[in-house]
């Protein structure tokens, strides 16, 4: 096909948000190559090895109600591979392990009082009836969550579960943030399903991203990975992109899909106001821990912790959504903790990580010891999601720049919505529309 120079568009970043948009560009009839940094495309949902198995780097689930990626699924040929399950998620409080997977589960838990469940059963249902999410943006997490479950069922329940999210900065968090949490707990309704199920790809990430690298393939848009973009600057014929080990390249349209502050150092001819917009995006990060195991932990796919001291913020049994089967016969948990960008924590070694993590699981499930462990591995990211602070959609980065051919979408642009693969491509599809005419 001849496509004219002035069609010639360049992705960076090659996570589900880059290769979501190079695949609509493509459509749109642009000719359209992706840059990725990392050695493989992926990003977040990237994949490595854990001792003897090629698993997702971080715990990825997908949900019925995922209607966007779903489609994704189903146009890269996965959608009717799919697994679906019914889940139970877990609480740790007060040193004990409960299940709260139904109401009834629920109503039981010892830790709450009769009033506090009923504050608390009040304060989900009411958000999730709240349509006006602006609003909720004015005023912080803390404050509304008291007005709506009192105080006490606030320090002994939501606290510890913001603080396993965010840290300390749920301080400078504003109640969309939960408002947006308890919309994705009740997304199976608001899309006219019945019930909601948690659903993985045999195979993982893996698979989805062979296929999704396939269909680029075919539909003719160049991936190169390993390749990171140093600088994209202005240039008289669009935008100069300049790489750490390849010449050199102009494309008259570049769009960067890498978090907020990232892009803000790629792209330096950016005005004053762009660059304190990107900069000014406060981003959570994580430290996550992949443990294969040769027993299963407590049977929920999410333990939240209620006690405090733990050195991770939660436990993902993985498999007890993805069945051991699929998983070459073992099992894998997730020892995620939310830091905020700077965090110290970052600069802990591998030992110590494992150390301390293990001395937190061992705490939790007394009966596991050493030898069940057969790998543990720990990823670090700085800029997973971007936290919504007080006001913070007054001050979204623009899509499109000032300097002529550059533009910008990230997860900073998800305004009422976690982050999620779902949102992503959302994300990715509001972007190609805005860029159709282009
Ligand atoms: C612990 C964890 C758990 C999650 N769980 C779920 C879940 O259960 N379900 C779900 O749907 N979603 C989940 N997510 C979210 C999901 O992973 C994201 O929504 C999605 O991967 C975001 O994709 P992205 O392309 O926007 O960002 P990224 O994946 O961050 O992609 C950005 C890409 O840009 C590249 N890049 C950066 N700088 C440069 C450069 N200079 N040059 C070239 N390339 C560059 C990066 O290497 C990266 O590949 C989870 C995320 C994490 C971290």
């Amino acid at each position: 096909m001849n496509i004219p120079a002035e069609k010639k568009w360049a992705v960076i970043g090659g996570g589900m948000l880059g290769l979501t948009l190079a695949l609509r560009l493509r459509r749109q009839g642009k000719k359209v190559v992706v840059f990725e940094a990392a050695r493989d495309i992926g990003g977040l949902a990237s994949t490595w090895q854990l001792g003897p198995l090629t698993w997702d780097r971080h715990y990825h689930v997908i949900l019925l109600s995922d209607l966007s990626f779903r489609a994704v699924l189903a146009d890269i040929g996965l959608e009717e591979e799919m697994e679906w399950v019914t889940t139970r998620t877990g609480v740790y409080a007060g040193g004990k392990v409960y299940s709260i997977s139904n109401a009834l589960e629920f109503l039981k838990f010892p830790p709450l009082g009769v009033i506090d469940k009923a504050r608390l059963a009040f304060t989900i249902l009411y958000g999730s009836r709240i349509t006006n999410w602006k609003q909720l943006e004015k005023i912080s997490v803390e404050d509304w969550l008291v007005r709506c479950s009192g105080r006490r069922t606030f320090e002994k329940f939501w606290l510890p579960l913001l603080r396993s999210k965010l840290g300390e900065n749920y301080r400078k968090t504003s109640a969309a943030f939960i408002w947006t949490t308890i919309q994705r707990l009740y997304a199976a309704r608001r899309t006219g399903l019945k019930t909601e199920l948690f659903g993985y790809v045999k195979g993982g990430y893996a698979r989805i991203l062979e296929q999704f690298r396939k269909k680029l393939h075919e539909e003719g848009v160049e991936v190169i990975a390993g390749c990171p973009l140093t600088r994209a600057e202005k240039h008289p014929g669009g935008i100069n992109l300049v790489f750490a080990d390849r010449p050199s390249e102009v494309f008259p349209k570049v769009v960067v899909t890498a978090a907020a502050p990232l892009a803000a150092r790629l792209c330096t001819d950016l005005n004053a106001d762009e660059l304190s917009r990107l900069e000014g995006v406060l981003y959570q990060g994580i430290l996550c821990a992949s443990v294969l195991l040769d027993r299963p932990l407590g049977g929920f796919y999410v333990l939240n912790l209620l006690d405090g001291g733990l050195p991770f913020t939660g436990v993902i049994e993985m498999s007890t959504l993805v069945q051991p089967g699929h998983l070459g016969g073992y099992h894998l948990a997730y020892l995620p903790k939310y830091v905020p960008a700077e965090d110290p924590a970052f600069s802990l070694s591998d030992e110590e990580i494992e150390k301390q993590f293990k001395a937190g699981l061992f705490q939790i499930f007394p009966g596991l010891e050493e030898k069940n462990i057969q790998a543990f591995r720990v990823s670090r990211v700085r800029y997973v999601c971007p936290l919504s602070t007080l006001a913070c959609s007054e001050r979204v980065p623009p899509v499109e720049t000032s300097v002529p051919g550059l533009y910008l979408v990230n997860s900073a642009h998800i305004l009422n919505g976690t982050l999620n693969v779902n949102e992503t491509v959302q994300l990715a599809d509001k972007a190609a529309a805005q860029f159709e005419a282009l």
